[in-house]
């Protein structure tokens, strides 16, 4: 079928995977990328079963299972005990259960895949150095010019992140909120830790103000960690900087020995402070012809490991739309009314995890206690969802 292509602002997993989604339906794309190259910043990323299922279904199975760590579990534990909190299985039970793996990954070996894939197919034409300032509505679709080269879209979906330009030009400035939580990423290799210090499983050890989390990436070769501590400001222009270890590890001085040992050995020169910002949902998410996906419209603080997946599940959704129906904008209107629910639930919960994960005292005692009960249904919710079938499962109101 030879129509227009679908134009996507941003380059990041959510607008890589769209472009495959699409492809896979014979959509035509054109993605452009502002930066020279596909990069991603941070290390490694969690993907749930729910977002696995979509890169599964992009033909990417193996890919993952080779690039991939599959974690056998998932643990809370104490920040200076080490007790366990609560544990839940992940591995073969969580594939078997849900239909589809929970891997580790580093993120530009998935960036790699997804662009990889997205290079061997005609239908995409990628183009990089290429930033959309902004975008026009035509009765043949959408206009761009971009390096003064002027494009025609069908649409235009603005996967363009957290900082969104698309967002901005549809709906107006508004600038994200600083959570007061500053996240510090690190990777330690394997081989300097002493041998089985590290679980093969996804842990977070919570504490007052404080929680850290860590799990293996790279096929176990090494240890990704993300660190997340309460700070009343974030100053730094940028919100992605070089952070220093040693205020790192003062932060972490009286943990478990676990935790001060991880440190001892990360590798300094890939040290990130992040300060985490956060927007609330959105009651809309397209005018016409123009939408958002992704960090664009739904951006989700890290505490349930699902800002991605979410990204990846809106990539499945909306090809399905755009393969349902030749109207754009009510293709649009469909795809943002079958995810505003759930991703609004998402962005939710991990900002009350944000809080929860932090607690001091008998409320900490407390949550522990109520986390040892919980966890069965939140996965089911979470890692139950498909994408790939939500269009036809709508008209018979399952899938929530
Ligand atoms: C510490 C931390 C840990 C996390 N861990 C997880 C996890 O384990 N699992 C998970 O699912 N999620 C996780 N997330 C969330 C996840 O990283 C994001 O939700 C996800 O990367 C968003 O993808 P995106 O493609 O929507 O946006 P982005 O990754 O921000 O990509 C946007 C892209 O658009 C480009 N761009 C911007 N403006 C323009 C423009 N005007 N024109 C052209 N290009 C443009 C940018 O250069 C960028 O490449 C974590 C986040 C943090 C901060």
């Amino acid at each position: 079928m030879a129509h227009n292509p679908i134009l996507i602002a941003g380059g990041g997993i959510g607008g890589v995977t769209t472009a495959l989604a699409l492809a896979l339906r014979q959509i035509p794309v054109i993605l452009f990328e502002q930066a020279t190259e596909f990069t991603d910043v941070g290390a490694g990323i969690q993907l749930s079963p729910n977002c696995s299922r979509v890169l599964c279904a992009l033909g990417l199975t193996q890919e993952l299972a080779e690039q991939g760590f599959l974690p056998q579990y998932a643990l809370f534990r104490h920040w200076r005990s080490g007790k366990i909190i609560s544990e839940s299985s992940l591995g073969k039970s969580a594939e078997e259960i849900f239909g589809a793996p929970y891997y580790h990954i580093h993120r530009s070996d998935l960036l790699n895949m997804l662009v990889g894939a997205a290079k061997a197919q005609p239908l995409i034409q990628l183009k990089l150095n290429s930033r959309i300032e902004s975008s026009e509505e035509t009765d043949a679709g959408v206009r761009v010019v971009v390096n003064g080269e002027t494009f025609i879209g069908r649409g235009l979906i603005g996967a363009d992140g957290i900082h969104s330009k698309v967002r901005e030009n549809l709906f107006g400035k508004q600038s994200p909120t600083f959570t007061g939580n500053v996240a510090w990423r690190a990777l330690v290799p394997t081989n300097s830790l002493p041998k089985n210090l590290i679980q093969p499983a996804a842990t977070a050890w919570w504490g007052p103000g404080k929680h850290f989390v860590h799990y293996y990436v790279q096929g176990g070769a090494m240890v990704n960690c993300v660190c997340v501590v309460e700070s009343k400001t974030w100053q730094e222009e940028s919100w992605s900087i070089k952070g220093h270890f040693a205020d790192l590890a003062a932060e972490f001085a009286n943990w478990h020995p676990t935790i001060t040992t991880l440190l001892k050995n990360l590798d300094e020169t890939k040290l990130y402070k992040w300060g985490l910002f956060d927007r609330p949902p959105m009651n809309q998410w397209s005018i016409g012809k123009t939408t958002l996906l992704g960090d664009a419209c739904h951006p989700t603080l890290p505490f349930m490991a699902q800002g991605a997946a979410m990204a990846i599940e809106d990539a499945a959704v909306i090809a399905s739309c755009l393969h349902q129906q030749q109207d754009v904008a009510a293709a649009f209107l469909q795809y943002e009314k079958l995810r505003k629910e759930r991703t609004a639930m998402i962005q939710q919960l991990s900002r009350r995890n944000a809080r929860v994960f932090h607690l001091k005292g008998i409320a900490a005692w407390a949550r522990n206690r109520a986390a040892k009960r919980a966890g069965g249904s939140t996965m089911k919710k979470l890692y139950g969802y498909d994408a790939l079938s939500a269009v036809k499962k709508a008209k018979t109101g399952e899938n929530k």
